[in-house]
């Protein structure tokens, strides 16, 4: 079997496959090495904004972490130590991209190409995450620009920052890691702010080394201050489905924590967000608003266009600079191998997505590819938690399924009443009714994105493998193919 991507979720998949006694599992990477988006987001005060405690897996415990919020090299390199600890090297297959792969009938297996040769196998899964392929917007200028442009996550060490007049496009979860983190050194940042986020109190701190050693010593210890951790984010959830009261008092933090860093009233009313806090993504930050505060910084409304010298914002203020760093997001709506994989029908999974409004059942499989399944696949992100526990339960659910060795297809009934029933969860949240545009939806206004639930009921549906929702037939000619 094979798995694309070697991130949390690929790394997971496999040492729960092999348990499961899956053994021939290969994991195909383009990159140098494992870590996936820990591994590319490589930008300057790159961290996690939940919890480390929640940045590891559950088979490999890790006491070690010195944050309460763990640094991007941390993380990364705690995924190193989890492939090594659990013996993963030999079915890694580094620097290796794929660039096609389709569902054969005659042998009922996956034909998949890549950049290193051909790969057959009886099950393939997505582990490559769908905060992936860095989006660019299309904004006039852009290639007129004469200096280093980079985006968040392709960041280009190389271009030193250190007295240089930088625009950062942008004012998500990567912007305001960013921005505090150059600004000190750089010579000017202008930061082009389309929309205010919401910022709350951050309250990162050193994890003390006794607490470490207690964690190390006493594992269920350390088990059950990650369940707390988790049980703890659950409650944010509930501004944002039940919304109320519980959203009121999370605005009330936020413009206490903006009241509190910025006594300038213009500016914080050019920082104060004009829709329900959770619409877009909650950030949480100590230094960001300390930041914009400095006199080397300064917030200008969005970007209208680039010239070769500088960038223009929406007031038609030119800004002159020497680099731009793009802080844009993610190509969320065009997942890394849909266009690349081709299911029973000859239809590629981008075709699928486009015809079913970018939906999977139970986020993980989809009608008309058998024995595929996407890890973060749609609506399975999340606005509260880490998307680690997520991964975790939808292998819980494919281990079974995989290690049946039979040929598994989702109904396509089954899959439009789940889409349906999540649909109509999802409209009452705040990201449908909080007036933002975000990066969960798609063109539709369709939420593609979030599970409006909380991790644990996630894990509960996913607790056992539904057949009753699958076509589910023997493979022909034998129960496995070897991925070779
Ligand atoms: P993002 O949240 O999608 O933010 C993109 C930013 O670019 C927004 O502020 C957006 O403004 C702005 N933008 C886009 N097009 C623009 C334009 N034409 N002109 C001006 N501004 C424009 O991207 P991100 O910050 O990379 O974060 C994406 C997701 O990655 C997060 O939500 C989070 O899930 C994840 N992430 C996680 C961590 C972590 O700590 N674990 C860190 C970074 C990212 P609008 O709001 O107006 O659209």
């Amino acid at each position: 079997m094979c798995i694309v991507g070697a991130g949390f979720s690929g790394i997971a998949a496999a040492i729960d496959l092999r348990r499961a006694g899956v053994t021939d599992i290969v994991i195909v990477d383009r990159g140098t090495s494992v870590g996936g988006a820990w591994r590319d987001n490589t930008y300057p005060g790159c961290a996690c904004d939940v919890q480390s405690r929640l940045y590891e897996l559950d088979v490999a415990p890790w006491p070690e972490w010195s944050r309460k919020f763990a640094g991007q090299e941390e993380i990364r390199s705690y995924l190193e130590s989890v492939v090594e600890i659990f013996g993963l090297e030999p079915m890694l297959r580094l620097e290796t991209e794929v660039t096609h792969a389709e569902w054969h009938e005659a042998d009922d297996a996956w034909h998949v190409e890549t950049t290193r040769g051909p790969i057959v196998a009886d099950v393939l899964i997505s582990a490559c995450g769908g905060l992936t392929e860095p989006l660019y917007p299309d904004i006039p200028g852009k290639a007129d620009f004469t200096g280093p442009a980079m985006h968040t996550a392709r960041w280009d060490r190389a271009v030193d920052l250190r007295g240089k007049r930088v625009a950062v496009v942008g004012t998500g979860a990567s912007a305001i890691q960013v921005i505090p983190a150059i600004a000190p050194d750089a010579a000017e940042v202008v930061v082009l702010q389309r929309t205010p986020p919401w910022v709350m109190p951050r309250r990162d701190r050193a994890v003390p080394q006794w607490y470490r050693s207690l964690l190390a010593t006493l594992p269920p210890v350390q088990r059950a201050m990650r369940g707390a951790s988790s049980w703890a984010r659950e409650i944010q959830l509930l501004s944002f489905t039940w919304q109320g009261a519980f959203r009121a008092m999370g605005e009330r933090i936020a413009r206490r924590h903006l009241e509190a860093q910025v006594p300038d009233p213009d500016l914080r009313r050019r920082l104060t967000p004009g829709y329900a806090m959770g619409c877009k993504r909650v950030l949480l930050s100590d230094d960001y608003y300390p930041a914009l505060m400095r006199d080397n910084v300064t917030v200008a409304p969005g970007l209208e266009r680039v010239t070769s010298t500088g960038v223009v914002d929406a007031d038609g203020v030119e800004h002159a600079v020497d680099v731009i760093v793009w802080a844009t997001g993610f190509k969320v709506l065009e997942p890394p191998l849909a266009d690349r994989v081709v299911g029973r029908d000859g239809e590629s999974l981008a075709q699928a997505f486009a015809r079913n409004d970018m939906s999977a059942y139970k986020g993980t499989t989809v009608a008309g590819f058998p024995n595929l399944y996407i890890l973060q696949g749609p609506n399975t992100g999340l606005g509260h938690s880490s998307v680690v526990l997520m991964s975790e339960a939808q292998i819980d659910y494919l281990v079974p399924a995989v290690a049946s060795g039979l040929v598994m297809e989702v109904d396509a009934m089954a899959q439009r009443a789940y889409v349906e029933d999540l649909d109509r969860r999802l409209a009452t949240t705040v990201w449908q009714q909080g007036g933002c545009r975000s990066w969960y939806q798609n063109g539709h206004g369709r939420n593609v994105a979030l599970w409006p639930g909380s991790t644990h009921a996630f894990a509960r549906m996913m607790r056992s493998f539904d057949r009753g929702a699958y076509r589910t037939r023997r493979r022909k000619g034998g129960t496995r193919v070897p991925a070779a």
